[in-house]
């Protein structure tokens, strides 16, 4: 009886040290400026990340907010006018935003709707116009316009890849005034830098000739003295820079993952750390996901779980056409650009195809030539059912298809995190990934004798080759058809990684702190 009373009362008390430490340390008013929130403004990873952090920081106790274009494809009924009107300078002259606010995903998000008359955001997609750089600046810009406006302190300007990181430089200088105590930049991707000309700074009111200089804006490559890059400029302003795995923060201090940033990098390196991604159980969880005809997750049994990927497996068959027991299923689910290592993916499917196993590859490019040739692969292989080649950006087919995948390939030349393997993973789906950036820290071989065996949940290969990818994927069906027992234990370890935010969330109010204090 005792014993129960004092359980009923630790619960309680539980919660009584959980506020002590928040208001310990104190409480932190952060807010994200990005160009994604997933999933109504989402084009890849970015934008699972910045809804997936906002929501476990909030979920912590802080003060969190997220800025986002308001993308006329969005549509929100809860949508409140927050503010009406506020100006932004942009070519000489003022043009009006409105701010517009909800709550979303448990986060508290604002939608910033520039009435330009270029209609920035009045667009059918995130990224790929060619007015991309003066988008973004203005959007920044407005953002800050608006900021300004609230005049409420802020702890922490979390801004994230090129499209908003000139928001660093800029409040150095026009908007000193901010109550802005830190700035941290995260970079999901260091190969997209926002290159422009400085009459692109300029046309905001900024003086771009001056940011012209080794130590400030001024982009690397010597090919191109005159030309600023913004993403530079958040790595060279922002209090602490982070990206999205521990292995991508070394590589990108090298010239080989550095795209001409490394220099800048190292001279920057006490600003950097890595901290792996997790993934947004909302977004994806097997046991709760709408789309799967069986639900199964990290409690189920064994046999359930095998029992229902097998059910997404006959789902899909029926759906796609595609024929009864062939195995394995390999598939990719990939924006189709070089670095996924599109050669990769097509060794793969040919490969998969001579094992007699099934390939499904869902996947679009934005690269027209990359586009055109998958296409003409779909051509080649129109007769054989067990390919299936899909290009089209299709949120509930990936979920489908990561139920029912036994392997799923990222063979990626530079990888920051990668979500797909994590994703497969939660879903008791294998990876089959090249050893690198947040490949390498999320992929531990279930062949390599030096990793300890309660760690091993999948399959990597070091070089870019086709060769590799065949003696990888070699590697996966032999165990899968020559020793169930250990191919399901791999399955079972790998649905039971937890890849929520709760850690990674943590590292990064942390940092935050850190920041705060200097
Ligand atoms: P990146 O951000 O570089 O594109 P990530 O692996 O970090 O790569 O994240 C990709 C996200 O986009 C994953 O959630 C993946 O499921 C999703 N995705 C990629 N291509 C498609 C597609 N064609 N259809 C649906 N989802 C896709």
């Amino acid at each position: 009886m005792l014993s129960r009373q004092i359980n009923i009362l630790q619960g309680p008390r539980k919660v009584l040290q959980k506020l002590k430490k928040i208001l310990d340390a104190g409480l932190m008013r952060i807010i994200h400026l990005a160009a994604e929130f997933a999933p109504i403004a989402k084009a890849g990873g970015l934008g699972e990340v910045v809804t997936g952090l906002a929501r476990e920081e909030t979920r912590a106790g802080e003060t969190v907010e997220v800025i986002i274009p308001k993308y006329d494809f969005i549509n929100i009924p809860s949508l409140q006018l927050e503010v009406p009107e506020f100006k932004c300078l942009q070519s000489g002259q003022l043009h009006s935003n409105a701010m517009w606010s909800t709550t979303q995903e448990g986060c508290s998000l604002h939608l910033l709707e520039a009435r330009h008359p270029a209609g920035y955001f009045h667009r059918s997609k995130i990224y790929g116009c060619e007015d991309d750089i003066p988008r973004f600046i203005y959007f920044t810009k407005a953002a800050l316009e608006y900021l300004s406006l609230k005049k409420e302190p802020i702890d922490t300007l979390h801004i994230h890849d090129w499209h908003v990181a000139l928001a660093a430089p800029l409040l150095k200088d026009l908007f000193k005034h901010l109550p802005v105590k830190s700035v941290l930049l995260t970079i999901h991707n260091l190969e997209h830098q926002g290159k422009c000309a400085a009459w692109d700074l300029d046309a905001i009111n900024l003086n771009g000739t001056s940011y012209l200089a080794p130590a400030k804006l001024q982009d690397n490559s010597p090919l191109y003295p005159q030309t600023i890059n913004l993403l530079k400029g958040g790595i060279v302003y922002a209090d602490a820079i982070t990206t999205v795995s521990p292995t991508y923060a070394k590589e990108i201090l090298t010239p080989a993952y550095g795209f001409t940033l490394d220099t800048t990098l190292r001279q920057h390196m006490k600003k950097l750390t890595g901290i792996l991604n997790g993934i947004d159980p909302n977004l994806w969880d097997p046991a709760k996901d709408p789309v799967l005809p069986k639900p199964y997750g990290r409690e189920s049994s064994l046999s359930a779980i095998l029992s229902a990927k097998e059910t997404a497996r006959e789902s899909l068959q029926k759906k796609l056409g595609l024929p009864a027991n062939k195995r394995p299923w390999i598939g990719a689910i990939t924006r189709l650009v070089p670095q996924k290592g599109p050669e990769l993916i097509e060794a793969a499917l040919s490969h998969t195809l001579e094992r007699d196993g099934a390939f499904l590859l869902l996947g679009s490019s934005p690269i027209p030539d990359i586009q055109t040739h998958f296409q003409t692969l779909k051509e080649k292989y129109a007769s054989n059912k067990q390919a299936f080649l899909h290009f089209e950006y299709d949120e509930n087919l990936a979920h489908l298809i990561f139920a029912a995948l036994d392997f799923l390939i990222v063979p990626s030349h530079f990888e920051p995190c990668g979500l797909t393997q994590i994703i497969a993973m939660r879903y008791g789906t294998l990876p089959i990934v090249r050893a690198t950036g947040g490949l390498k820290d999320t992929v531990f071989d279930c062949e390599d004798p030096t990793i300890p065996s309660a760690k091993r949940n999948g399959f990597l290969f070091e070089k870019p080759t086709p060769s590799a990818i065949h003696q990888t994927i070699d590697r996966a069906i032999n165990l899968m058809h020559s020793d169930q027992a250990t191919f399901q234990s791999v399955i079972r370890r790998a649905i039971q990684i937890d890849s929520s935010w709760k850690a990674p969330s943590r590292e990064y109010l942390q940092l935050y702190r850190e920041i705060i204090k200097k």
